[in-house]
């Protein structure tokens, strides 16, 4: 029986092309599993680095439709496809999401038909391994199941114009980790996020004097401060909590809050263990968490 459990974060970041954190993608292992949670930019680039070859994904999930979880999403199922140690997917590229996953794929495919027609005709790549298979749900419950791995979808709240908006428990041989997604503070987080060993959550900071401005506020409101995720880490005292999808507010004059700050503001609420996610920063889930920076 394979008992790896481990979270890999591919991408911490959001929107702002830094080579230093890309868009969001967390990668989960387990046994002989192998799924991915959002693919934003780099996430392909991530996987090489890693040496996991983009083929061995089993499923891709995904939490809401901002484009920032979503532009590498071709590359993975384009470039997953391609006959080599770096791709090599011999089965349809799987994907798993809310309302709303099916017509991405569908226009993707006809996106790039030309170069699937192409490479059928060039490379004589097998069609069958380029297809897309789509599930889509529309409530909280069991998405993904294989073997002892299970992946349950759970309702966040990023807004009330962003709809939907999910965050995911992933669970294995008796262990957990939750995802909260883009989130303001929720109390399905709370809920969710009960037993888990390793709770991964959502942040958004600006300095207070670039709190005035309205396309600031307007991005804050979608999202969870330090102090209310500290809030949630308090509550449900995962054995690690850890950070990832780092809003860093900042404009041409005022820098983004530092990593020290963010931890210190964290700490007005919680007390815990805590670790501000990196790219590519591993979490081993055993009987304890062990932090890796790849
Ligand atoms: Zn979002
Ligand atoms: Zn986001």
């Amino acid at each position: 029986m394979n008992s790896k459990f481990r979270v890999t974060l591919l991408g911490t970041g959001v929107p702002i092309p830094r080579p230093d954190r890309f868009g969001p993608s967390t990668l989960i292992e387990a046994g002989n599993h192998t799924v991915l949670i959002d693919a934003g930019r780099g996430a392909t680039m991530r996987l090489f680095q890693l040496g996991i070859p983009i083929g061995q994904i089993d499923a891709l999930l995904l939490t809401h439709f901002h484009s920032d979880h979503t532009v590498g999403i071709p590359d993975l199922w384009l470039t997953g496809w391609l006959n080599s140690y770096f791709g090599n997917r011999r089965r349809p590229f799987n994907v798993i999401g809310p309302v709303g996953t099916r017509t991405l794929m569908y226009h993707l495919e006809a996106a790039y038909s030309r170069d699937i027609e192409i490479r059928v005709e060039d490379e004589k790549l097998a069609r069958e391994n380029v297809a897309i298979s789509v599930k889509e749900f529309t409530e909280d419950g069991v998405v993904y199941q294989a073997g002892e791995l299970t992946v349950i979808a759970f309702t966040v709240d990023h807004g009330d114009a962003i709809k939907p908006a999910f965050g995911y428990r992933i669970e294995y041989q008796g262990r957990a980790v939750v995802i909260s997604g883009d989130t303001r503070y929720n109390a399905n987080v709370l809920r969710y996020g009960e037993h888990a060993d390793l709770l991964i959550h959502e942040v958004a900071m600006a300095r207070p004097e670039l709190l005035g401005e309205a396309a600031i506020q307007r991005i804050v409101n979608h999202h969870t401060s330090p102090q209310e995720a500290g809030r949630v880490f308090a509550q449900t005292k995962p054995k690690l909590a850890a950070y990832t999808h780092l809003v860093m507010l900042a404009s041409e004059t005022i820098k983004p809050p530092t990593t020290d700050e963010l931890i210190a503001a964290t700490r007005e609420t919680y007390a815990g263990p805590l670790q501000v996610g990196e790219d590519l920063m591993s979490f081993e889930i055993g009987e304890t968490i062990a932090v890796r920076q790849n």
